[in-house]
């Protein structure tokens, strides 16, 4: 009530200025059926797990809307790779209302993939079942990585198909459609604010302001212009600890436009994102971030900045000089160095005295694995074990490292394999400095560098048996991936090397934005 909602529950696509939300109806599905729940999540939410088919499964799939749920679709804007593109909007999102959840905080339940919206433009509001697995699971992933993000409840299969107009597998064919149930405190992002500066709309951008700050960030006060810096500053913040978090585990979103970043600092709109496998700066899972790669994971602390400058200049009507809102970029710039520097000494095992020599050894250590074809995830992994094993037991340190990157690299120049054992040796003598015993480095480095990330291929592997109805990969992943630090040794083929044929391959990629 606080926020401006138009209440035609209109779909036809429109402009919608002078409101912040639009009143509509998710449009029924053919045969709703359950495929995957959270059952951690659900359980803090004080739900409990559906049966395949049902009145729940039915509400999680839009085709049931109940007496308290007041479905609405958010109007936002953006910009979308450097260019302003005015209004967006949940086209294919609908929020249901809000749940109360066990320690009585508050949670918004939205479907994607409920049917159009004023804000679907040209598209048809759907998600087809590949999108929606991708975004199920790599979201929970993430949460259990310790990554901010928002969650997903359920996966529900619609028994409709759904046509894209793009490349999958070669050509455009129907393919199931589903819809993902995911939970946030809000999903209000930057491009929220953004579209009421543009349209001038200064009484909505305050009463924005204040909502979003009442209800989410109470701990800052009343609204006032202080309150709207520090809010800025808290939102900088967020952000910077959300991007150490991408970096430390190779996650990279690829598609960060100012639509796709939320006022909570958490990870969303799972779309072509992808996991670093060689350690490259300028990959991006992203097929259309043609040439630029401005979305490559090298890219993302930069991106994020220049989306935070968009955000300040959206709400600077609110403070008394725009000027004001530059210490927080800054301290957004210095959260993400400080906190990305801890967490690479977390991920190297190394706690006394951090100096000065170590930023360089994480410096060389970043130009060795760039120049190597060395998959991040084991690299870190493998060394978790190996290096507090020669510190605890001796043995060929040789022979360790030459084991270490026959296990982690994809292919290896002889140059290339000495610059990587150069590094590994100065990285013993650092780690020989550690007063923590092997053992306390050992637990350090295991929890901080994952032994299972949801890889591209394994992602892909569990769509294609989804889509023949074969959920055991899906269930093995989401088990696997609720405790990714764990070994977990009967899954061990799940934190195996990419096998040679999930080589990236021109034509061949299945991520684009709108799927
Ligand atoms: P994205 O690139 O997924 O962040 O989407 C950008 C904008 O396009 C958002 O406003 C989405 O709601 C909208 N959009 C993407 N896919 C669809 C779809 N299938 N139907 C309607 N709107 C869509
Ligand atoms: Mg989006
Ligand atoms: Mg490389």
């Amino acid at each position: 009530d606080e926020l401006r909602g138009e209440a035609t529950f209109d779909k036809k696509p429109r402009q919608v200025p002078g409101y912040h939300y639009s009143r509509v109806e998710p449009t029924p599905v053919r045969d709703p059926r359950l495929l995957a729940w959270s059952d951690d999540l659900a359980t803090f939410l004080g739900l409990t797990r559906p049966s395949e088919r049902g009145a729940a499964v039915n509400a999680l799939a839009g085709n049931l809307v109940t007496e308290s749920m007041k479905p609405f679709a958010a109007r936002y804007g953006g910009h979308q790779f450097g260019n302003w593109a005015g209004q967006l909007g949940d086209g294919r999102a609908m929020s249901l209302g809000e749940l109360t959840a066990t320690d009585g905080s508050s949670w918004e339940i939205q479907l994607k993939g409920a049917g159009p919206t004023p804000y679907s433009r040209r598209a048809d509001g759907r998600a087809v079942l590949r999108s929606s697995l991708r975004e199920f699971l790599c979201s929970e992933a993430m949460y259990y990585l310790g990554v901010p993000t928002t969650r997903a409840l359920s996966l529900v299969a619609t028994g409709d198909e759904v046509v894209r107009d793009m490349f999958y597998n070669g050509n455009a064919r129907p393919e199931p459609g589903a819809i993902v149930a995911r939970v946030a405190p809000t999903f209000v992002r930057f491009g929220n604010f953004q579209i009421l500066l543009a349209l001038g709309e200064m009484d909505n951008l305050r009463a924005l302001a204040d909502y979003v700050i009442r209800h989410q960030f109470p701990e800052l006060g009343e609204p006032s212009p202080a309150v709207y810096v520090r809010w800025f500053e808290e939102v900088c913040r967020r952000t910077a600890i959300m991007i150490a978090h991408w970096m430390s585990v190779g996650f990279v979103h690829g598609v960060m436009n100012t639509d796709n970043m939320s006022i909570l600092g958490l990870t969303i709109d799972y779309g072509p994102y992808g996991w670093l496998e060689p350690y490259d700066p300028d990959w991006t899972p992203n097929t259309t971030d043609f040439g630029g790669r401005r979305y490559a994971f090298g890219q993302q602390p930069r991106v994020a900045l220049w989306n935070l400058m968009q955000l300040g200049q959206a709400i600077s009507p609110l403070v008394n000089d725009i000027q004001e809102l530059n210490p927080a970029l800054q301290l957004y710039v210095d959260t993400l160095a400080t906190t990305r520097h801890a967490m690479m000494l977390r991920k190297l095992g190394l706690t006394d005295k951090a100096t000065e020599q170590d930023q360089k050894l994480i410096e060389e250590l970043e130009q060795a694995l760039t120049e190597s074809e060395v998959d991040m995830t084991l690299f870190f992994r493998h060394l978790s074990h190996a290096a507090p094993r020669l510190l605890a037991e001796g043995g060929s340190e040789a022979e360790t490292w030459r084991e270490l990157l026959a296990a982690a690299a994809y292919s290896m120049a002889p140059n290339e394999e000495q610059k990587l054992v150069e590094w590994l040796q100065s990285y013993l003598q650092r780690l020989r400095q550690e007063t923590a015993t092997p053992d306390a480095i050992r637990a350090l480095m295991l929890a901080a560098n994952p032994k299972y990330v949801l890889r591209n291929y394994l992602a892909q592997q569990a769509i294609e048996a989804a889509e023949a109805d074969d959920l055991t990969l899906l269930n093995r992943l989401m088990t696997v991936l609720k405790t990714p630090f764990a070994e977990q040794p009967e899954h061990d083929d799940l934190a195996a090397k990419r096998p040679d044929w999930a080589r990236e391959k021109p034509g061949s990629a299945t991520l684009s934005c709108s799927s």
